[in-house]
């Protein structure tokens, strides 16, 4: 029975290592970890303390791990701030065969903590050299990295969390806002290079591609998930430190405007969650998806009532209407009525979809802006990209990661009623520098913070993004595999800026 016994411990020391998200280097952490499996599987209870536990967590652990990788501050904050309807979407959308590999790594988990028992005569020796292949094995990794990440990610939420009740400081030096309506559209999961605004053959954005305005080809989202991204986007940041309560909406406040806070994105019972917490400062705020339980699938066209509503409201001053919506947040074909593109690659069909409904939703918006007959600008960004993971030509997976450019190259567009030519800005633009983009947008000067427009901001190659739990050169990122797309009309090469 000894054999069967080797079998299952390596079988189980592979499958602990591909769901904690070690797979790039799996011959030496997986093997660290079979032979720290097996020198200690004698000691009883260092089994039951140790190895039980950690064991648990990453079998747990294991669909986000084997889909996403090691943990990291994005995982952490998507995983403590997604709502029930979103981890139901999520469990319905993994493909069947990761689920059966986590019951073949329940089981196998089960066997070696019941029977697996290899006795060694110098039984010091072997625990000691069991523990140092322990140390250097997957599933210390996975602890340290779930330290690190959950530690920053308590940092950030604390210092959301007291910016709720703090109020901003801002020193107002000049406040002349040009125009009588700002809308700001807070896009979620959309890479430009799909985008024919950006160059994309297929047309999935034809209002943007031909609409006057401004469009930054080389704008770059401060992280890779909404919940690490937005509050450095929409908040004074330099990397890892957050100064929540100095943020668009406290902003916009003293510079005597009304600030509306329109969103479809889901949030946890109270003010906790990232975004929440910035648009609570808001002095009207609408959340269509509310409650702690099963939350509706609203569609982001429901916002567009709303909108309407914010628009009417006498208000002397001008308005800043914010409209966080759902874009192209995973799962793609449940954020959309119908897959307009029919594409034999169903992903990247309704993902390619979501773009041709936020198009819809911007060009709406800009047509009830128009009929107002009030001066307005409005900006669109991306909270961040995604990059593709499948292997399989013409079969598209898509999915949040911090390791490629792509991740990070997302659209920021202004479009204005005294704005009459299509323009595109190659330019490299870190959205930490939002924050000065907004200040001039909205006409104000104060002393905290630069006001500068994106011609304006100097040039910078050294951009950095926070990718995992640190800041990197944007430009040391690789390219997403999948770069060039093929096209009926052609291969398309995706243009780098
Ligand atoms: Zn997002």
């Amino acid at each position: 029975m000894k054999y069967l016994d080797i079998v299952i411990t390596l079988l189980l020391s592979l499958l602990l290592t591909l769901g904690v998200g070690y797979e790039n280097k799996i011959i030496i952490v997986a093997g660290c970890l079979f032979l720290a499996l097996i020198f200690l599987s004698a000691k009883r209870w260092f089994k039951w303390v140790f190895i039980f536990p950690i064991g648990l967590v990453a079998v747990l652990y294991f669909q986000s791990g084997y889909i996403y990788g090691h943990p990291n501050i994005g995982i952490i904050a998507s995983l403590f701030e997604t709502d029930k309807r979103e981890s139901i979407e999520f469990l319905l959308a993994i493909p069947i065969k990761i689920w059966i590999l986590n019951m073949i790594l329940l089981v196998t988990f089960i066997y070696y903590l019941i029977r697996v028992e290899f006795i060694f005569k110098w039984s010091k020796t072997a625990f000691l050299f069991g523990c140092v292949c322990f140390y250097f094995s997957s599933l210390s990794l996975f602890i340290s990295h779930c330290y690190a990440s959950t530690e920053h990610y308590i940092i950030q939420i604390n210092a959301l969390k007291e910016s709720i009740h703090q109020t901003a400081n801002w020193t107002i030096l000049k406040a002349k806002p040009k125009y009588k309506i700002y809308v700001l559209i807070i896009g979620e999961s959309m890479r430009k290079d799909y985008m024919s605004s950006y160059g994309y053959p297929l047309n999935t954005t034809p209002f943007l591609a031909t609409t006057p305005g401004i469009f930054v080809n080389g704008y770059l989202s401060t992280a890779s998930h909404t919940a690490v991204s937005l509050p450095r986007t929409l908040g004074i940041s330099h990397g890892l430190d957050l100064h929540p309560v100095d943020n668009i909406v406290t902003l916009a406040n003293a510079a005597k405007m009304k600030t509306i806070w329109l969103s479809n994105q889901g949030f946890i019972g109270k003010y906790d969650t990232a975004v929440s917490a910035i648009a609570v400062h808001a002095s009207e705020k609408e959340f269509l998806k509310k409650g702690n339980f099963l939350t509706n699938n609203t569609s982001d066209y429901a916002l567009l009532p709303l909108f309407k509503q914010a628009l009417t409201q006498p208000y002397n001053g001008s308005k800043l209407i914010v409209l966080h919506i759902m874009g192209s947040h995973e799962n793609f074909c449940d954020r959309i009525k119908k897959d307009i593109y029919r594409l034999k690659d169903k992903d990247l069909s309704c993902y390619l979809s979501t773009y041709n409904q936020t198009d819809t939703i911007i060009k709406k918006v800009v047509n009830d802006l128009k009929a107002t007959q009030d001066s307005y600008s409005l900006i669109y960004f991306s909270d961040h990209g995604l990059n593709n993971v499948s292997t399989i030509k013409g079969k598209t997976q898509l999915l949040h990661g911090d390791l490629y450019k792509q991740n990070y190259e997302v659209p920021l567009i202004e479009i204005a009623s005294d704005m009459h030519q299509h323009v595109t800005l190659n330019k490299h633009i870190s959205a930490f520098n939002f924050m000065s983009i907004f200040s001039n947008w909205i006409g104000v000067k104060t002393i905290q913070l630069p006001s500068l427009n994106v011609y304006q901001l100097p040039k910078n190659n050294n951009i950095q993004v926070l990718s995992g739990n640190k800041m990197v050169l944007f430009r040391s990122l690789k390219n997403d595999p999948d770069e060039i797309i093929k096209h009926e009309g052609g291969n398309y090469k995706y243009q780098p800026f």
